[in-house]
């Protein structure tokens, strides 16, 4: 049977960072599933896959692309749910047959990563798993349990200090503008989920903090809260606010990216605490724009992730006068038929992101 081309099975996503890695699908879909921002695995039902088929998939995949691979990646949303004992089989399997692979991750939750002992998780480090990528989305406890994430934030630091502690590498992923425009516990929530944000990334001190902003699509929970009114987004400059918040309160040696099409300022990213200031610079850079030059900036950047040129790669883009020329052109040409139409075509493109 062929998946997609290929003679064995792949899980729909990985993280941007794995685009080179070979996919390898240890489990199906996600045993959680609930989480109200996440459509990427709605309307499935979690599986194990049966061990033999795992490793012969890795078999099948060694014998159609060769040992070519540098990186691997396990799919799909949780493979820490497996026995600890077939991960390590899996992933032992995967570097015999993979000699050039020098790095093996994959997806985790954080509770299921607490559960885990440390001697396990050392175990796992001792087989060939380099780096977990948990989504820690936020450290405040009330918007996780608004979100239904299922962990709070006592459990995500138990599980992440633990993998830092077993030596596996640690990626922790956060959603800027998840609290969005409501009020939990009587107060603003954006301020609460900055600030618990920086707590639990401070206490765990992770090895990458990757920030994708919230964008609400149909297939998330989330989706018909929208529609209600019950949930009322953040506009790009409370997103950049909330940032601000956040990074001007970490404390951490982490690499912080912001490798995600879905966030405003991508070139908000580098080493902590020595590029801080300048990350921040960045932010006030922007902040400091009038109403009218951030649309053209957010219009010019999604603009890159559709295909169209001249578009914006950074904020330092937007002060190339033949680049802001073109877009604000385009704005121009948009309002003339219909005053207010750039707005909605930010809104649009923002929601066909991936
Ligand atoms: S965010 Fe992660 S844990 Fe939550 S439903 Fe999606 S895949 Fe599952």
């Amino acid at each position: 049977m062929m998946f997609g081309g290929l003679p064995y099975e792949a899980g729909p996503i990985r993280p941007p960072s794995e685009a080179a890695s070979l996919l390898i699908r240890a489990t199906r879909n996600c045993p959680w599933n609930k989480c109200e921002f996440c459509p990427t695995y709605k309307g499935t039902r979690f599986e194990r896959r049966a061990l033999e088929d795992v490793l012969e998939d890795i078999d099948k995949a060694a014998a159609f692309h060769g040992d070519v691979f540098q990186t691997a990646f396990i799919q799909d949303a949780n493979s820490l749910v497996m026995k600890t004992n077939d991960l390590v089989e899996v992933i032992s399997h995967l570097k015999e047959k993979f000699p050039s692979v020098r790095r093996v991750t994959s997806y985790a939750r954080a509770r299921t990563v607490a559960r885990k002992s440390l001697e396990e998780l050392k175990e796992l480090h001792g087989a060939g798993l380099s780096r977990l990528h948990i989504g820690l989305e936020s450290g405040y406890d009330p918007l996780l349990e608004y979100m239904k994430k299922g962990v709070t934030s006592d459990l995500a630091m138990v599980g992440g200090k633990k993998v830092v502690e077993s030596r596996v590498s640690l990626c922790f992923y956060v959603v800027l503008g998840l609290g969005g425009r409501l009020r939990l516990e009587g107060e603003e929530t954006w301020r609460n989920h900055a600030l618990h944000t920086a707590r639990v990334l401070n206490d765990v001190n992770p090895d990458y903090i990757r920030a994708r902003t919230l964008t609400i699509k149909e297939g998330m929970p989330l989706y018909e809260k929208l529609v209600s009114g019950e949930f009322e987004p953040s506009s790009d400059v409370e997103v950049v606010r909330e940032e601000q918040l956040l990074i001007s309160n970490l404390e951490v040696t982490s690499y912080f990216a912001s490798d995600h099409s879905t966030n405003i300022l991508m070139d908000v990213r580098g080493q902590l605490p020595e590029d801080k200031e300048a990350m921040l610079s960045i932010i006030e850079r922007y902040l400091d724009l009038s109403a009218e030059e951030q649309l053209n900036f957010r219009l010019g950047t999604l603009l890159r992730y559709f295909g169209y040129e001249p578009n914006y790669g950074s904020l330092k883009d937007f002060f190339v006068p033949a680049r802001r020329e073109a877009v604000t052109a385009m704005i121009q040409a948009l309002e003339k038929d219909e005053p207010g139409r750039s707005a909605e075509v930010v809104t649009q493109f923002n929601r066909m992101l991936i």
